[in-house]
């Protein structure tokens, strides 16, 4: 029996992640998702310009968690906070990153769920309708809401949450005639219940932070024994020297100091393809 089943858990968000993520953790972990909205989670931080976010992700997430324990009166809460960037391998695609945090204050710990993965980000200024009708297809509009503002992204004034196309035009209409040189800036609204494809990826860090809280120490039957370094410098088979290739992760304990070696290549050798003694 779990730590976590039957306890209630705290989620504070205002943009409709109650359901992707009680949807994991309910039934894999036997816990109830309480949510709340009752606290404006954007004062901490918006995709738009308006606020720069409190913090680094996880600090704006470990935030949130603990306003909602404090705004429901409960022992443990689960918040989410995610990034968008370009992607790590060519760097051209946008990427999203979600994280969860778990904080449970009743066993003091704190267990994180990852995952990454390219979600639909993009913007664009443009000054005639087909235009926007354009960007608006290769954008996903309508399941991938939009936001329009006058002149450029820094402008006070905005629409966000557009849905559909009847919306799209007034609000076309609205920004155009607020810009003096008649530009209207448009993206992607990020916010998760306007971006499915944002959402299906909390929901992926979701499973990941269930399979965490799934996962115990060995010894000590603590939550969250996970991969916390992965051990690099696998010998190159032409020159013999330490390459980056991977020899082995460690699992850890987050409470102990129990740890456990997973997939050690014994006499095994790197491809002096990545090598960067032989092959830089
Ligand atoms: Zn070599
Ligand atoms: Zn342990």
């Amino acid at each position: 029996m779990s730590i976590f089943s039957k306890r209630t858990i705290g989620l504070l968000t205002k943009h409709q992640k109650e359901k992707v993520i009680a949807s994991v953790l309910e039934p894999q972990i036997g816990c109830f998702i309480q949510h709340t909205d009752a606290y404006d989670t954007d004062l901490l931080g918006t995709f738009t310009q308006e606020t720069p976010r409190y913090g680094s992700q996880l600090d704006a997430a470990r935030k949130k968690a603990v306003l909602g324990m404090e705004l429901l009166g409960l022992d443990i809460g689960i918040a989410n906070e995610g990034v968008f960037i370009n992607d790590p391998y060519a760097g051209i695609m946008p990427w999203n990153n979600e994280l969860l945090v778990l904080i449970d204050h009743q066993h003091q710990l704190e267990i994180t769920g990852f995952s990454g993965a390219p979600a639909q980000n993009n913007n664009a200024y443009l000054s005639h309708w087909e235009e926007l009708q354009k960007f608006a297809d290769s954008a996903l509009f309508p399941s991938h809401y939009l936001i329009l503002k006058p002149t450029d992204e820094y402008h006070p004034q905005s629409r966000k949450g557009i849905q559909d196309l009847a919306n799209l035009r007034d609000a076309f209409e609205w920004a155009k005639s607020l810009s003096e040189k008649g530009i209207v800036y448009v993206e992607n609204d990020l916010r998760a219940f306007a971006n499915p494809s944002r959402m299906e990826n909390i929901q992926k860090a979701t499973i990941n932070l269930a399979n965490k809280m799934a996962s115990l120490c060995p010894r000590c039957h603590t939550p969250g024994f996970w991969v916390n370094d992965i051990q690099r410098g696998l010998p190159c088979n032409a020159c013999g020297l330490p390459t980056n290739e991977e020899i082995a992760k460690i699992w850890a304990c987050l409470k102990c100091t129990h740890k456990e070696t997973e997939g050690m290549k014994v006499l095994k050798f790197a491809d002096p393809s990545k090598c960067h003694h032989c092959n830089p």
